[in-house]
Formats: structure tokens, C-alpha cells, sequence
């Protein structure tokens, strides 16, 4: 039998005020695994009331003893690697190595933020003639989290250890597909110490963010998810002046040059492509290969096909997910595409109601088709084609998306001159 989950507010596991409830499934078998709520403006409300009150005497903690506590959640996240990897391999769907993966991940930027005593020492600037300026860092109050399905620890421990070691309180919403570890964290939070109130979870959807959004007492949110949704909490958050730090989807290409080492670009576009089943806003998705690479995309399916369901690749995180990306497939076919690698109807034996989709290999995508312009988030690779590297930049430049690029050469000028030149954030 599953259970309902209850929000986490002032320490206490509350039930929500909720009109309804969505499964949790376990994106590898297709099992329901938790029922959650779908919580309401009401428990927004309770749980900013119960960091508001928490903040004056966490804030007024001082933060070489707020810090002892995040010394001890490491602990415990270590501790607990083995169990918290598995949960999230069972909401999430990912491999048991990709979560532990993140769940080392949470644990790194849990020791950032044990450093946050010497990162946020002060300035002082001497102004004029007897007269001193002073920088200290003070936290803002309550700050609110929301978080996709695709790294159920990772991404709330992006913010969570360093605003709260800063002496911020916290409403954490978590994705609504993936709540479970959400829960485990909480619990983990207060072994450590943290006083109640300080951080809360509220379960939910669209309502709760709004309302988090909207509320007067949450100063500023940190969000991360699609761009449609990031760009709507971003409007709706500042909109009411809140600080707001909203990270969006991606579609990250990868610039293959004929010069490029045959065995390391295959290998590496392989696993970049399908890791987290390409539900990674770091993922390979587009891939441009400028001139007579044949011979490494022949390798590049190679390493595909011997990535498989259920083995060494996980489930994606819905039925709906795995339809969404096999259209993207039949409609990149239908459009004049080659599939070099098809990985629809992919079936896992023992685990037939699974979501998985199997590593596909796309060439002769053009730039002006669906899969190359929009984010699949799935273990999908489009490879379009250029004559040069002026072209494949171009490319790069076009996409409306600008999370990574990579280019993969033996020639240190060209990596230069493209990495000079691609759009993305980060090269
Ligand atoms: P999503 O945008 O659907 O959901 C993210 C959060 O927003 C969830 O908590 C969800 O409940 C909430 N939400 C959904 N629809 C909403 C609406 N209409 N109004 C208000 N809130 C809403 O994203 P997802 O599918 O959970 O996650 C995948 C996306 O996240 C991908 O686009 C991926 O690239 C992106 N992502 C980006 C980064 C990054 O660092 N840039 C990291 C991880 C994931």
C-alpha cells in the first residue's frame, strides 16, 4: 500500500489542505510508490509563518555554530549514501551510480557551504578622510526552493546547505514527480540539529509555486526547471520585487571536428548523451559535425548500442516523458531525418511497465527541425551537418537555448577559437 506524504512544516509532518493527490510511480517499473498532496495556497501560508518565525533566532545563531549542523548533515548524508541513493533510484528511475552520483554531489555542496564562515568575511573600504565604508552579508529571511524531477537531492542541495548555513529559513517545494527525497532530506536536517522552522517542504504544483511567488513574506526563491516555467516564476516572483534566481532547460551542443580523437569523442558523446537518460540539463543533445567525421559518428552509434535499458541506462520519469521523446523521434524521421540509432520501444524484461527509451542516434537533422530547435530531454542525439567551423557556429549561435557547448579537437587553436565564439554559458 502507498502512503500519502504530509508536508514537513515546523519540524512536524502536517497534513495538507490538499483537493487532491497525484501518484508517485517508480519510473522503472511503472509501480505507484507514494501519493502526494497537492497542496494549497493555505499551507504556503502556514509554512512562511513557521520560517518567519524560526528566522530571528537562526539568523541571530552565529554562523560558526549555524555551520556545525551542516558539519553533521554531511555526516549523516554519508552515512545514509547507500539508502538515499536508492530512494532516489526508485522515484527518479536513474541508474543506482547516477544517484549515487548525486547524492556525492549534495555532499560537495554541503562542504562549500561549511567554508561559508571564511567566503563571507566582509570588506572595508576606506571612503574618504576618517570616514569607512563596511560590506557584511546578512541573510534576507525567508527564501523559497523550487525543484525539477531530474535530481531529486542534488538540485535542492544546491541551495539549501548554503541558504541556510547563510542564516536564511526555507520553504522547499519539491517536484511534485520525485517528493520523496525531499522528505528523507528533511529528516536528515533535523538529526542534524537544524531547529525547527528553518526548513520546511510544502508538496505540490503550479498553486503552490504561485503562491510561493506571491506571498509577502518570502524574500527571494531560487528556481530550477523547464524555461516556460522558469520564465513565468521569474515575471510572477519580481514582479512582487522578490530576488529571484530562476535556471532554465537546455540544448547543448557539441562540435565534433574532423581532427577529433576517434575512441575519447565517441565514448564521451555517448555517455554524455544517455547519462541520466538524457535528463540532464547538461546533457549532449545536439551534436554538429563539421566534415568527414563519418568514421567517429559509425563509433559513436557503436557505444550507443551497447548502452542498455534497464542495465546501464535508467527509465525516464513518466509515460507522458517517453511518449513526448519517441514523437520527437517518428517526427524527425517524418521530417527526412536518418535514424541511425533507434531507441523506441525499448521494453525491459521483468520490468515491462517501465518508461524507458533507448539510446537514438539522429543524423542529418537540419537546424530549422523540431529536434534540433527544441529541448527533447531524453537519451537523444541530432546530429546536423556543417562543411566548416564557421558554420557549426553559426548553428550553435542560432539555438535560443545557451546552457553548454563543447567542441572536440586536437587542434588547441581551433578549441580556442571556438570556445571564443560559442553562445553558451559555459564551454
Ligand atoms: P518543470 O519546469 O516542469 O518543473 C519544475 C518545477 O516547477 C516543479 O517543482 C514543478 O512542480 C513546477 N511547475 C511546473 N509547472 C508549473 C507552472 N505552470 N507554474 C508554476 N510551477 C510549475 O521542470 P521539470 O520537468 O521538473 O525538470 C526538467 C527541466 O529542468 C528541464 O528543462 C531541464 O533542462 C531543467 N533543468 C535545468 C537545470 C539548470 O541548471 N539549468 C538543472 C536541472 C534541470
Amino acid at each position: 500500500m502507498s502512503v500519502t506524504l504530509r508536508n514537513h512544516i515546523g519540524g512536524k509532518e502536517t497534513d495538507a489542505n490538499a483537493s487532491s493527490t497525484l501518484p508517485v510511480m517508480n519510473p522503472a517499473t511503472g509501480e505507484q510508490i507514494a501519493s502526494v498532496p497537492l497542496s494549497s495556497a493555505k499551507d504556503v501560508d502556514t509554512a512562511v509563518r513557521a520560517a518567519a518565525a524560526a528566522f530571528p533566532g537562526w539568523s541571530g545563531t552565529p554562523i560558526k555554530e549555524r555551520v556545525q549542523v551542516f558539519y553533521r548533515y554531511k555526516a549523516l548524508l554519508e552515512r545514509d549514501m547507500a539508502s538515499l541513493s536508492e530512494l532516489v533510484t526508485r522515484e527518479n528511475g536513474k541508474t543506482l551510480s547516477e544517484a549515487k552520483a548525486e547524492v556525492e554531489k549534495s555532499i560537495e555542496v554541503t562542504e562549500f557551504a561549511c567554508s561559508m564562515p571564511q567566503l563571507i568575511a566582509g570588506e572595508v573600504l576606506e571612503v574618504s578622510r576618517g570616514v569607512e565604508c563596511r560590506i557584511d552579508r546578512h541573510p534576507v529571511g525567508v527564501v523559497a526552493c523550487i525543484t525539477p524531477f531530474n535530481f531529486p537531492a542534488m538540485v535542492p542541495n544546491w541551495t539549501i546547505p548554503n541558504a541556510l548555513v547563510l542564516g536564511n529559513t526555507m520553504v522547499l517545494k519539491p517536484s511534485e514527480f520525485v517528493p520523496l527525497s525531499a522528505m528523507r532530506i528533511a529528516a536528515l536536517l533535523q538529526e542534524a540539529g537544524l531547529p525547527d522552522g528553518v526548513f520546511n517542504v510544502v508538496h505540490g504544483g503550479q498553486e503552490v509555486v504561485e503562491a510561493l511567488c506571491d506571498h509577502p513574506g518570502i524574500e527571494a526563491l531560487s528556481f530550477v526547471g523547464s524555461t516556460r516555467v522558469a520564465k513565468l516564476v521569474y515575471q510572477r516572483a519580481t514582479a512582487h520585487l522578490k530576488r529571484a534566481v530562476c535556471l532554465g532547460g537546455a540544448k547543448n551542443h557539441l562540435i565534433v571536428l574532423p581532427d577529433a580523437h576517434e575512441e575519447m569523442t565517441a565514448s564521451n558523446v555517448a555517455a554524455s548523451m544517455s547519462g541520466c537518460a538524457g535528463q540532464r540539463c547538461m546533457a549532449a543533445s545536439a551534436m554538429v559535425a563539421v566534415g568527414g567525421v563519418d568514421h567517429i559518428i559509425r563509433r559513436l552509434c557503436d557505444e550507443a548500442r551497447a548502452i542498455v535499458p534497464g542495465k546501464n541506462l535508467g527509465a525516464v520519469i513518466s509515460k507522458q516523458a517517453k511518449e513526448r521523446i519517441e514523437r520527437y523521434i517518428t517526427e524527425a524521421e517524418r521530417e527526412g531525418a536518418t535514424i541511425l540509432v533507434d531507441g523506441r520501444n525499448a521494453v525491459v524484461a521483468g520490468k515491462e511497465g517501465g518508461y524507458y527509451v533507448g539510446p537514438t542516434v539522429i543524423d542529418n537533422v537540419r537546424p530549422d527541425m523540431k529536434i534540433a530547435r527544441e529541448e527533447v530531454f531524453g537519451p537523444v542525439l541530432a546530429i546536423m551537418r556543417a562543411k566548416t567551423v564557421d558554420e557549426a557556429i553559426a548553428i550553435e549561435n542560432a539555438n535560443p537555448y545557451g546552457n553548454a557547448a563543447s567542441v572536440f579537437t586536437q587542434n588547441g587553436g581551433l578549441a580556442r577559437y571556438v570556445a571564443e565564439r560559442a553562445s553558451a554559458g559555459m564551454i
